[in-house]
C-alpha cells in the first residue's frame, strides 16, 4: 500500500515513510492510495480474535511489505499488553441502546494511548532500519502530549519536543507529561492556547531551516498511522455487537477529527456503520461544518473538555479529500483559502459525501453535565467531560431503536476529576497504576509563544541528519 498526499503535490510514500514522515511536503496529508476492503465473510471471520490478533488483521493491509504478519502482531501484543484491561477496549451496557466503548485502560488513561503505544514501537521498529534519528515535534492540549511521551520515553533515536498551552492542561494532564524525566524527554509550556501551539508545530514542518537540519515527525493525528490503530476498535465494538450481520451506530468526541475520521476508514473497508455522530463541545467548527457547509474558525472558548477545545480541525481535510473526489489540486487551493481567511465553502460533494454517513451535535457545559448525571443515574457509571459531550449527542440523534449506539469513552474520569466532581458529587479516584503521580518531580520550560524562540529551543536540544 502507498500513501498519497490530500494536496497532491508530496512524493508518494510506503507505510514506513508515512509513519515517519507525520505531515506532507506540500502541508497535506497522507492518505492511503485506496481502501482496502474486507468481505462480509472475512468480517464475520474476526468475531472472538483477541484484541491483538484483531488489530494485526484490521492493520495489514495498510501496513503492506513494511512489516510481515508476525512481525505485526509481535508489536500489537507488545503496545496492547500494557494495557490494564483483558479485552483492551472493553463494551459497557449503559441502557437497551447505549452502550459505553473504554478506550481509556491505557497508562496515561486516554484513548490516545490504543495508537501511541503502537506508533512509540513503529517508530523504533523502522528507525532501526537505518535513516536520521527522529524529533518529534508536536502540539497538545493534554492528552496527545502524556501519550506520546509515554510511548517514547527512552527509545533510541527519537527527541520528543512536547508544547502544551500554559495553564490550560488538567493537573493531571500536566504531571502525565511533565513528571517523565527520560533525557530524550522535551517538556514546553508556552503562553496562548492550543491553536497557538499547534500553529507553530504547522510551520515548523514547512520551515525548510529546520527540515533540511532536522527529521521531524509527528505524533499528533495528522500522523496515518495513529488513525490506522484507531479503526481497530470500531472493529472490536461492531464485532461484540454482532457485525457483520447488524449495524451499529457511533457517536464520537471529536477535536481534531481524528478518532471519527478512523470510523470512517472503518466503514470504507466494509464495517456496517450506520451513523457517526460527531460530538463537539461550544468549539463547534465541525458542527456548523457538517450541518450548513460553513466551516469558518471562531476564537476558542475554554471548556471543561479541553481536547475538545479546537477551532481547526486537521484530520477533516482528510474527509474533504475522499469525498470530495479525491482531486489534490482543488483540495490544495481550498485549502489555502481556508490558511489566508480562517473560513470556506464546503462543495456540494463534499457536504452530501459527509451527510451521507456523519451527523453532529453540539453540546454546552449544562448538556455535558446532564449526560454524566443521567449515565450515573442509569448505570453507575461516572463519565469524564469528554465522553459526557459523545453521550449527549448519542442520546440527542435519531437512530433507529434496532441499532445499537456506541459512545466511544475516551478518557478515564479521574483525569478530569473537579468537572466529574461538580457534576456528580462524586470525586473519581486515580487508578493505582498511576498513584503518585502528585509526589513525582516534575520537569520543563516555560517559553513565550513566538515561534523563534520555540525552534531555538528545539535546535539547541535536537539530534540533527546523518
Ligand atoms: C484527543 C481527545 C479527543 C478528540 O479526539 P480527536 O481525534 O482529536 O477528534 C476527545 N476526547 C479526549 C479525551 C481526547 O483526549
Amino acid at each position: 500500500m502507498d500513501y498519497i498526499s490530500t494536496r497532491g503535490g508530496a512524493p508518494a510514500l510506503d507505510f514506513a515513510g508515512a509513519t515517519l514522515a507525520g505531515l506532507a511536503s506540500d502541508g497535506g496529508l497522507y492518505v492511503p492510495r485506496e481502501w482496502p476492503r474486507f468481505t462480509e465473510g472475512e468480517i464475520a471471520g474476526m468475531a472472538g480474535l483477541p484484541y491483538a490478533a484483531l488489530a494485526a488483521r484490521v492493520m495489514q493491509p495498510f501496513v503492506g511489505d513494511c512489516l510481515t504478519p508476525e512481525r505485526l502482531l509481535e508489536l500489537t501484543t507488545q503496545a496492547y499488553g500494557r494495557f490494564a484491561h483483558k479485552a483492551v477496549t472493553p463494551l459497557k451496557q449503559l441502557d437497551e441502546q447505549h452502550w459505553l466503548l473504554e478506550l481509556f485502560h491505557g497508562p496515561t488513561l486516554a484513548f490516545k494511548d490504543v495508537a501511541l503505544q503502537l506508533l512509540g514501537l513503529l517508530f523504533e521498529e523502522f528507525l532501526s532500519r537505518g535513516g536520521d534519528p527522529l524529533t518529534i515535534v508536536g502540539a497538545t492540549s493534554g492528552d496527545t502530549g502524556s501519550a506520546a511521551i509515554d510511548a517514547v520515553a527512552g527509545r533510541a533515536r527519537i527527541e520528543i519536543f512536547m508544547l502544551h498551552p500554559k495553564g490550560r492542561v488538567s493537573d493531571v494532564q500536566r504531571r502525565q507529561m511533565t513528571t517523565v524525566l527520560a533525557p530524550n524527554v522535551h517538556n514546553i509550556a508556552i503562553e496562548g492556547t492550543f491553536d497557538d501551539a499547534q500553529a507553530m508545530v504547522k510551520r515548523m514542518f514547512a520551515d525548510r531551516a529546520m527540515t533540511d537540519r532536522f527529521a521531524i515527525g509527528a505524533v499528533n493525528s495528522i500522523n496515518w498511522a495513529r488513525l490506522m490503530a484507531q479503526v481497530v476498535y470500531y472493529f472490536a465494538a461492531a464485532l461484540q455487537l454482532g457485525a457483520p450481520h447488524r449495524k451499529v451506530a457511533f457517536a464520537v468526541p471529536t477535536g481534531n477529527f481524528g478518532d471519527v475520521f478512523a470510523g470512517y476508514v472503518a466503514a470504507q473497508m466494509g464495517l456496517p456503520i450506520e451513523r457517526l455522530i460527531v460530538a463537539t463541545n461550544v468549539n463547534d467548527i465541525l458542527h456548523r461544518a457538517l450541518t450548513t457547509g460553513d466551516y469558518s474558525a471562531g476564537t476558542v472558548t475554554p471548556t471543561a473538555a479541553p481536547s475538545m477545545d479546537i477551532q481547526v480541525s486537521s484530520n477533516f481535510e482528510r474527509l474533504l479529500f475522499d469525498v470530495g473526489g479525491r482531486d489534490g489540486a482543488a483540495l490544495a487551493a481550498q485549502m489555502a483559502g481556508f490558511e489566508a481567511n480562517r473560513t470556506m465553502q464546503l462543495t456540494n460533494a463534499q457536504r452530501q459525501g459527509a451527510a451521507a454517513l456523519f451527523s453532529s451535535a453540539r453540546a454546552d457545559a449544562n448538556d455535558m453535565a446532564q449526560a454524566i448525571r443521567w449515565a450515573f443515574d442509569a448505570s453507575g457509571e461516572l463519565l469524564d467531560p469528554h465522553t459526557a459531550i459523545g453521550l449527549h449527542a448519542a442520546r440527542a440523534a435519531t437512530i433507529p431503536r434496532d441499532v445499537p449506539v456506541v459512545t466511544l469513552a475516551t478518557a478515564h474520569p479521574a483525569k478530569f476529576r473537579d468537572a466529574v466532581e461538580r457534576a456528580t458529587g462524586q470525586r473519581p479516584s486515580l487508578p493505582a497504576r498511576i498513584g503518585d503521580l502528585f509526589e513525582r518531580e516534575e520537569r520543563l520550560v516555560d517559553l513565550p509563544g513566538d515561534y523563534d524562540s520555540i525552534a531555538n529551543y528545539v535546535a539547541s536540544h535536537a539530534v540533527a541528519r546523518g
